[in-house]
């Protein structure tokens, strides 16, 4: 049975200050009340700067830390890119790859998503690869050829193998940050086919891949969604910025 994760994707949001208030906030909950949130694995992915805040913060609970995005370089003359290793060393779990805004807004493409996510590995960190189709993509019916060849692109540079240390993210991209979240039997049929397509390869990667929705979840969205067979957990954004909703959905997926 795969436990179910929800990781908090803060995006470019925060301060020191609101973050202590978040994450004190957060942290509390967990401590109160640790069994409420035992059934469940929970991240948080904060900018770079607030790592070693966050680090901090996090120390000796169950809450994972991880990064946003990272270099598909190990080290190097590449200003202003951050290496997977430099993410180990403030304690980073996990790092989300090819999220829609990245690949929208700074061009990243298929391989370079692929060679993120191997950077992301060679560092020892488990890549949280986004997928997902924009509206227009969805209308002309071709989301599986999106999602599919996006997934693709990882399974032809990394090989199906390295899923089993890997986290995919399926994030319609109509659906991030608009309030309009995919119905659940949207996001389980995706989920079924990005599933179905790794038992292609190989059913036992394929039974124990995490794949999460990201897309406006919210505590009044998040039992259903999670209740899907495949619906493994969420990719948080904006509901991970307010302590309680974000408790809440951390709760859900435990089962609480
Ligand atoms: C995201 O940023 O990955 C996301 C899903 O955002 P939101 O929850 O705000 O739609």
């Amino acid at each position: 049975m795969r436990k179910k994760l929800v990781a908090g994707n803060w995006k470019m949001h925060g301060s020191l200050a609101a973050n202590l208030r978040l994450l004190e906030a957060v942290t509390a909950a967990v401590k109160a009340a640790p069994r409420d949130f035992a059934g469940a694995r929970c991240a948080v992915c904060v900018p770079f700067p607030y790592l070693q805040q966050a680090q901090a913060a996090l120390a000796g609970t169950e809450i994972a830390l991880g990064a946003q995005n990272l270099s598909e370089h190990d080290a190097g003359a590449y200003t202003g890119e951050v290496a997977g290793a430099m993410l180990r060393d403030f304690g980073c779990r996990y790092v989300i790859v090819g999220h829609s805004e990245r690949r929208t807004h700074y061009g990243e493409r298929d391989a370079q998503v692929a060679a993120k996510f191997q950077a992301a590995q060679r560092a020892g960190l488990i890549p949280i690869l986004c997928v997902g189709e924009t509206l227009a993509e969805r209308d002309q019916a071709e989301t599986e050829a999106v999602v599919g060849r996006q997934l693709g692109a990882v399974l032809a540079a990394a090989g199906v193998q390295s899923l089993r240390d890997a986290v995919v993210a399926y994030e319609p991209v109509w659906a991030i940050g608009t309030g309009r979240t995919a119905t659940p039997a949207q996001a389980q049929t995706v989920h079924e086919f990005l599933r179905a397509a790794v038992a292609k390869q190989d059913p036992d990667t394929a039974a124990r891949l995490t794949i999460l929705y990201g897309g406006s979840v919210k505590p009044a969205n998040a039992d259903e969604l999670f209740a899907m067979p495949d619906v493994d957990g969420g990719l948080i954004g904006g509901a991970s910025l307010v302590a309680e909703d974000f408790i809440s959905i951390c709760k859900a997926a435990a089962g609480r």
